[in-house]
Protein backbone atom coordinates (compact mmCIF):
# COMPACT_ATOMS: atom_id res chain seq x y z
CA UNK A 1 0.00 0.00 0.00
CA UNK A 2 1.63 3.25 -1.00
CA UNK A 3 2.06 6.14 1.65
CA UNK A 4 -0.65 8.42 -0.23
CA UNK A 5 -3.05 5.72 -0.05
CA UNK A 6 -2.99 4.88 3.80
CA UNK A 7 -2.92 8.47 4.48
CA UNK A 8 -5.73 8.53 2.49
CA UNK A 9 -7.61 5.80 4.44
CA UNK A 10 -5.81 7.30 7.58
CA UNK A 11 -7.99 10.62 7.11
CA UNK A 12 -11.14 9.22 5.52
CA UNK A 13 -11.64 7.83 9.27
CA UNK A 14 -10.86 11.02 10.86
CA UNK A 15 -12.64 12.95 8.84
CA UNK A 16 -15.68 11.07 9.74
CA UNK A 17 -14.91 11.43 12.79
CA UNK A 18 -14.87 14.96 12.84
CA UNK A 19 -17.58 15.33 10.06
CA UNK A 20 -19.77 13.78 13.43
CA UNK A 21 -18.47 17.09 15.32
CA UNK A 22 -19.69 19.21 12.32
CA UNK A 23 -23.14 17.97 12.50
CA UNK A 24 -23.53 19.13 15.71
CA UNK A 25 -21.56 22.77 15.01
CA UNK A 26 -24.34 23.22 12.18
CA UNK A 27 -27.32 21.76 14.20
CA UNK A 28 -26.07 24.50 17.31
CA UNK A 29 -24.36 27.53 16.03
CA UNK A 30 -26.93 28.94 14.07
CA UNK A 31 -28.99 29.53 17.64
CA UNK A 32 -25.99 30.71 19.55
CA UNK A 33 -26.64 27.21 21.51
CA UNK A 34 -22.67 25.19 22.90
CA UNK A 35 -21.05 22.27 20.90
CA UNK A 36 -19.58 20.44 23.90
CA UNK A 37 -22.92 20.84 25.97
CA UNK A 38 -25.35 19.10 26.69
CA UNK A 39 -23.93 15.99 24.98
CA UNK A 40 -25.87 14.76 21.58
CA UNK A 41 -29.05 13.74 22.51
CA UNK A 42 -32.40 13.08 20.00
CA UNK A 43 -33.70 16.49 18.98
CA UNK A 44 -36.95 14.74 19.79
CA UNK A 45 -37.02 12.78 22.95
CA UNK A 46 -34.13 14.13 24.33
CA UNK A 47 -32.47 10.74 24.78
CA UNK A 48 -28.84 10.91 25.02
CA UNK A 49 -27.19 8.55 22.56
CA UNK A 50 -24.75 5.68 23.61
CA UNK A 51 -21.24 5.19 21.99
CA UNK A 52 -23.17 2.74 19.58
CA UNK A 53 -25.36 5.67 18.56
CA UNK A 54 -22.31 7.90 17.68
CA UNK A 55 -20.37 5.95 14.93
CA UNK A 56 -20.57 8.16 11.93
CA UNK A 57 -22.56 6.88 8.98
CA UNK A 58 -22.61 3.67 10.37
CA UNK A 59 -25.45 4.24 13.93
CA UNK A 60 -27.02 6.54 10.95
CA UNK A 61 -27.74 3.11 8.52
CA UNK A 62 -28.25 0.77 11.13
CA UNK A 63 -30.97 2.50 12.83
CA UNK A 64 -32.24 3.19 9.40
CA UNK A 65 -32.22 7.32 9.94
CA UNK A 66 -33.81 7.05 13.02
CA UNK A 67 -33.93 7.83 16.77
CA UNK A 68 -34.02 4.30 18.46
CA UNK A 69 -35.61 5.47 21.46
CA UNK A 70 -38.78 7.60 19.69
CA UNK A 71 -38.81 6.50 16.03
CA UNK A 72 -38.53 9.89 15.39
CA UNK A 73 -36.91 10.66 11.84
CA UNK A 74 -32.58 12.18 11.57
CA UNK A 75 -32.23 14.18 8.52
CA UNK A 76 -30.48 12.79 6.17
CA UNK A 77 -27.99 15.94 5.88
CA UNK A 78 -26.33 14.47 9.06
CA UNK A 79 -25.51 11.50 6.80
CA UNK A 80 -24.48 13.56 4.01
CA UNK A 81 -22.19 16.09 6.26
CA UNK A 82 -20.52 12.91 7.64
CA UNK A 83 -19.97 11.39 4.36
CA UNK A 84 -18.70 14.30 2.96
CA UNK A 85 -16.45 15.33 5.31
CA UNK A 86 -14.68 11.80 5.65
CA UNK A 87 -14.96 11.43 1.75
CA UNK A 88 -13.54 14.95 1.22
CA UNK A 89 -10.65 14.45 3.89
CA UNK A 90 -9.64 11.14 2.15
CA UNK A 91 -9.32 12.70 -1.54
CA UNK A 92 -7.47 15.67 -0.13
CA UNK A 93 -5.27 13.26 1.89
CA UNK A 94 -5.01 11.04 -1.20
CA UNK A 95 -3.83 13.96 -3.59
CA UNK A 96 -1.94 16.20 -1.22
CA UNK A 97 0.28 14.25 1.03
CA UNK A 98 3.05 14.58 2.12
CA UNK A 99 2.93 18.08 1.06
CA UNK A 100 2.70 20.54 3.82
CA UNK A 101 -0.31 22.29 2.42
CA UNK A 102 -2.47 19.38 2.97
CA UNK A 103 -3.35 20.61 6.52
CA UNK A 104 -4.70 23.78 5.47
CA UNK A 105 -6.96 22.19 2.83
CA UNK A 106 -8.41 20.04 5.30
CA UNK A 107 -9.12 22.71 7.75
CA UNK A 108 -10.89 24.30 4.74
CA UNK A 109 -12.54 21.22 4.03
CA UNK A 110 -14.03 20.88 6.95
CA UNK A 111 -14.58 24.89 7.57
CA UNK A 112 -16.23 25.19 4.32
CA UNK A 113 -19.23 22.33 5.10
CA UNK A 114 -20.11 23.75 8.31
CA UNK A 115 -20.01 27.49 6.71
CA UNK A 116 -22.00 26.23 3.13
CA UNK A 117 -24.76 24.29 5.84
CA UNK A 118 -25.33 27.02 8.09
CA UNK A 119 -25.18 29.80 4.94
CA UNK A 120 -27.96 27.66 3.14
CA UNK A 121 -30.43 27.44 6.59
CA UNK A 122 -29.66 30.57 7.79
CA UNK A 123 -27.92 32.99 5.66
CA UNK A 124 -24.93 34.28 7.57
CA UNK A 125 -21.30 32.79 8.66
CA UNK A 126 -21.09 32.95 12.38
CA UNK A 127 -18.03 34.49 13.75
CA UNK A 128 -16.93 32.01 15.98
CA UNK A 129 -16.99 29.15 13.21
CA UNK A 130 -14.28 31.54 11.29
CA UNK A 131 -12.85 32.69 14.48
CA UNK A 132 -12.01 28.76 15.44
CA UNK A 133 -10.84 28.07 12.07
CA UNK A 134 -8.29 31.22 12.24
CA UNK A 135 -7.14 29.82 15.56
CA UNK A 136 -7.05 25.85 14.56
CA UNK A 137 -4.88 27.22 11.33
CA UNK A 138 -2.41 30.00 13.23
CA UNK A 139 -1.30 26.56 15.16
CA UNK A 140 -1.09 24.46 11.50
CA UNK A 141 1.05 27.52 10.10
CA UNK A 142 3.30 27.23 12.59
CA UNK A 143 5.07 24.37 11.87
CA UNK A 144 6.01 26.33 8.50
CA UNK A 145 7.74 29.11 10.54
CA UNK A 146 7.54 32.72 9.54
CA UNK A 147 7.36 32.04 6.38
CA UNK A 148 4.49 30.86 6.46
CA UNK A 149 2.79 33.22 8.41
CA UNK A 150 4.03 35.75 6.19
CA UNK A 151 2.16 33.86 3.37
CA UNK A 152 -0.37 33.99 5.30
CA UNK A 153 -0.91 37.93 6.06
CA UNK A 154 -0.37 38.18 2.44
CA UNK A 155 -3.07 35.96 1.58
CA UNK A 156 -5.80 37.44 3.95
CA UNK A 157 -4.76 40.83 2.97
CA UNK A 158 -5.46 40.75 -0.80
CA UNK A 159 -8.33 38.30 -0.53
CA UNK A 160 -10.00 40.77 1.80
CA UNK A 161 -9.57 43.55 0.19
CA UNK A 162 -11.12 41.84 -2.79
CA UNK A 163 -14.09 40.67 -0.80
CA UNK A 164 -14.66 44.32 0.66
CA UNK A 165 -14.76 45.69 -2.97
CA UNK A 166 -16.93 42.89 -4.42
CA UNK A 167 -19.41 43.82 -1.23
CA UNK A 168 -18.92 47.17 -1.62
CA UNK A 169 -19.84 47.36 -5.40
CA UNK A 170 -22.07 44.20 -5.62
CA UNK A 171 -24.20 46.08 -2.75
CA UNK A 172 -25.12 43.35 -0.57
CA UNK A 173 -24.74 40.61 -3.30
CA UNK A 174 -21.93 39.38 -0.50
CA UNK A 175 -21.79 40.21 2.86
CA UNK A 176 -19.57 41.30 5.69
CA UNK A 177 -19.54 37.47 6.56
CA UNK A 178 -18.27 36.16 2.97
CA UNK A 179 -15.68 38.83 3.51
CA UNK A 180 -14.28 37.17 6.42
CA UNK A 181 -14.87 33.52 5.35
CA UNK A 182 -12.62 34.86 2.03
CA UNK A 183 -10.02 36.44 4.54
CA UNK A 184 -9.43 33.08 6.15
CA UNK A 185 -9.12 31.27 2.95
CA UNK A 186 -6.44 33.92 1.86
CA UNK A 187 -4.76 33.32 5.37
CA UNK A 188 -4.72 29.55 4.38
CA UNK A 189 -3.49 29.42 1.08
CA UNK A 190 -1.25 32.23 0.79
CA UNK A 191 -1.36 34.66 -1.97
CA UNK A 192 -1.28 32.51 -5.31
CA UNK A 193 -3.26 29.63 -3.92
CA UNK A 194 -5.62 32.80 -2.55
CA UNK A 195 -5.70 34.36 -5.82
CA UNK A 196 -6.81 30.76 -7.76
CA UNK A 197 -9.74 30.17 -5.01
CA UNK A 198 -10.74 33.73 -5.69
CA UNK A 199 -11.29 33.48 -9.26
CA UNK A 200 -13.00 30.15 -8.78
CA UNK A 201 -15.38 31.46 -6.67
CA UNK A 202 -16.19 34.24 -7.99
CA UNK A 203 -16.64 32.47 -11.61
CA UNK A 204 -18.69 29.77 -10.15
CA UNK A 205 -20.91 32.76 -7.47
CA UNK A 206 -21.10 35.16 -10.46
CA UNK A 207 -21.80 32.47 -13.08
CA UNK A 208 -24.84 31.28 -10.57
CA UNK A 209 -26.15 34.63 -10.33
CA UNK A 210 -26.46 35.02 -13.88
CA UNK A 211 -28.40 32.23 -14.08
CA UNK A 212 -30.85 33.38 -11.69
CA UNK A 213 -31.29 36.37 -13.12
CA UNK A 214 -31.59 34.85 -16.94
CA UNK A 215 -34.34 32.17 -15.43
CA UNK A 216 -36.27 35.21 -13.48
CA UNK A 217 -35.52 33.63 -10.24
CA UNK A 218 -33.46 36.53 -8.79
CA UNK A 219 -35.39 39.09 -6.74
CA UNK A 220 -34.09 42.81 -5.54
CA UNK A 221 -32.77 42.64 -2.57
CA UNK A 222 -31.66 38.84 -2.63
CA UNK A 223 -29.00 37.24 -0.26
CA UNK A 224 -27.17 34.54 -2.08
CA UNK A 225 -25.87 31.94 -0.14
CA UNK A 226 -21.94 32.70 -1.22
CA UNK A 227 -20.33 30.39 1.34
CA UNK A 228 -20.68 26.72 -0.91
CA UNK A 229 -18.92 28.83 -3.47
CA UNK A 230 -16.29 29.90 -1.74
CA UNK A 231 -15.89 26.50 0.15
CA UNK A 232 -15.93 25.03 -3.93
CA UNK A 233 -13.63 27.73 -4.57
CA UNK A 234 -10.84 27.13 -1.63
CA UNK A 235 -10.68 23.98 -2.69
CA UNK A 236 -9.67 24.38 -6.41
CA UNK A 237 -7.09 27.27 -4.80
CA UNK A 238 -5.66 23.99 -2.75
CA UNK A 239 -5.58 21.46 -5.04
CA UNK A 240 -4.78 22.94 -8.41
CA UNK A 241 -3.35 26.18 -7.38
CA UNK A 242 0.70 25.30 -7.77
CA UNK A 243 -0.31 23.81 -11.11
CA UNK A 244 -2.32 27.20 -12.36
CA UNK A 245 0.59 29.32 -11.26
CA UNK A 246 2.85 26.50 -13.09
CA UNK A 247 0.78 26.83 -16.19
CA UNK A 248 1.51 30.66 -15.75
CA UNK A 249 5.30 30.21 -15.34
CA UNK A 250 5.42 31.67 -12.05
CA UNK A 251 5.06 29.27 -9.14
CA UNK A 252 8.57 29.14 -8.71
CA UNK A 253 9.84 32.84 -8.92
ZN1 LIG B 1 -35.77 10.30 20.12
Amino acid sequence: MSLSLLAGVWWGVVGLALGSFLTVVIARLPDGRSVVSPPSHCPSCGHRLGPGELVPVVSYLAARGRCRHCGASIPAWYLAVELAAGAGSAALAWLLFPAARLYPALLLWLVGIAASAIDLKVRRIPNVLLAAAAAILAAVLAVGGMRGYLAAVEGAALLSAFGLLVAVVGRGGMGMGDVKYLTLVGAALGPRGGLVALYATMLTGGLYAIALLATGRARKGMRIAFAPFIAAGSMVGAVLGPEVWRWYGGWAA
